[in-house]
């Protein structure tokens, strides 16, 4: 190929077209190379776009911070991609419920520090417990059976389908290449550099490279002796589709959720399963979700299921990503293992990624002497 892309992203997922936005804004030019005939088809279309966490106090600092950029930039960004392609990738501040509350002092002590960081309109709280009335004012579906709950109203939602569609159209118009059916199988290095990459009978050479090929990271990277601990963990989701309003918030109860669509849609998440590289769906997940779902609202035992998918998370042991430069191979960033918190700490993450590739100062004053991200 010609020498005048600056940076070859490998995964074109949300991780790989977000990066592949900041660079082209910074002047770049830039390809991304896909295995699929899409971009944005693996675990960045499967997944639910709830923008935060589940639980976000379980979680490390490293993770929360990523999640502070995403809740203040995400309506920015979705605005931003409707005005310029025409696609609404649907955010909603639709709020957040969750069911369980053994860990409130938890959650509590987390919103406050997290609170500190974003910008709250004047006297609204960030998170607060509610009793039944003010429940089953706000969510009349619920069952009976919840009568009280953790409310976070500023959390948002949005589209992954239609996320991907607006990214992809409006790295076009920035003149990002976005090239499909081309899976990188072979990345050859000399001399602590990468040369160039290969995919089925085409090489492909840059300045830099970055590897953001969510679940298929590790073997991708396993070539050139790195052993990242990134693994495929599948996820499940049924979709109902209700009259619209039926339920408004994010619920979440025993690690399940519901997601509310405007058009009456709902999702409802996920399973957890380390059965490698097998998107097969089965009965006992449908079961799963379906019982949980229910359990939540129960209007929802007569409402129809319109789909079932899966999608393979890159799994990784404290969900905190990798996002660093190849120890070994100066001009190779490796951006991955978002686990279940891929979308809302996308922004962060490709804003770090970016700044690696292009080597910005801002960045070495920051991340390049205690990068919290760095390879393991
Ligand atoms: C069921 C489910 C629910 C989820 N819900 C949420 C949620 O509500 N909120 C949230 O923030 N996150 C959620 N996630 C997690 C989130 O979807 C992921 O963390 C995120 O999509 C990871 O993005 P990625 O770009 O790293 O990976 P992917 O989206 O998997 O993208 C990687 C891309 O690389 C390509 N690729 C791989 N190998 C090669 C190769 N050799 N050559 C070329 N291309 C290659 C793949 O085809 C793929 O397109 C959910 C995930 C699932 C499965």
């Amino acid at each position: 190929m010609s020498g005048k892309t600056n940076t070859l992203i490998i995964g074109g997922g949300i991780i790989g077209l977000l990066t592949a936005r900041e660079l082209a804004i910074a002047g770049q030019s830039v390809t991304i190379l896909e295995k699929n005939t899409h971009a944005g088809l693996e675990s960045s279309w499967a997944g639910g776009g709830i923008l935060s966490p589940l639980y976000p106090w379980r979680y490390p600092d490293a993770v929360t911070d990523l999640a502070v950029i995403g809740h203040k930039d995400y309506p920015r960004l979705a605005a931003d991609l409707l005005k310029s392609t025409g696609i609404d990738p649907e955010y909603v501040r639709s709020g957040h419920l969750i069911l369980d509350l053994d860990e409130y002092d938890q959650a509590k002590s987390w919103a406050k520090t997290f609170s500190k960081k974003i910008t709250l309109e004047r006297k609204s709280k960030f998170l607060q417990r509610i009793g039944r009335r003010e429940l089953s004012l706000i969510e009349p579906e619920l069952s009976e059976n919840h009568t009280a709950a953790l409310w976070m109203p500023v959390i948002g939602q949005i589209r992954n389908p239609r996320l991907i569609k607006a990214l992809v159209k409006d790295l076009k118009q920035r003149g990002v290449k976005i090239i499909p059916d081309a899976e990188v199988k072979a990345i050859h290095s000399e001399n602590g550099k990468v040369l160039y990459i290969e995919s089925s009978n085409t090489r492909w050479s840059a300045d830099s490279y970055l590897v953001a090929a969510g679940a298929w990271s590790a073997s991708l990277l396993a070539d050139t002796g790195l052993s990242l601990a990134v693994e495929p963990v599948r996820g499940q989701m049924i979709l109902f589709k209700a009259d619209p309003d039926k339920l408004r918030r994010i619920i979440l109860n025993n690690s399940k959720y519901l997601i509310p669509r405007r058009d009456g849609h709902i999702l409802a998440g996920s399973t957890l399963e380390y059965v490698g590289f097998n998107k097969q769906l089965t009965d006992s997940g449908y079961q799963e979700l379906w019982s949980a779902a229910v359990d939540i609202a129960p209007f929802l035992e007569n409402t129809p299921v319109v789909s079932h998918w899966a999608g393979l998370r890159p799994g990784s042991s404290s969900g905190v990503p990798t996002i660093d430069r190849h120890p070994d191979l100066e001009n190779l960033v490796i951006c991955s293992g978002h686990f279940r918190n891929g979308v809302i700490l996308g922004l962060g993450s490709a804003r770090i990624a970016a700044e690696l590739l292009t080597g910005s100062d801002s960045l070495k004053s920051n991340y390049q002497t205690r990068n919290p991200y760095r390879v393991q």
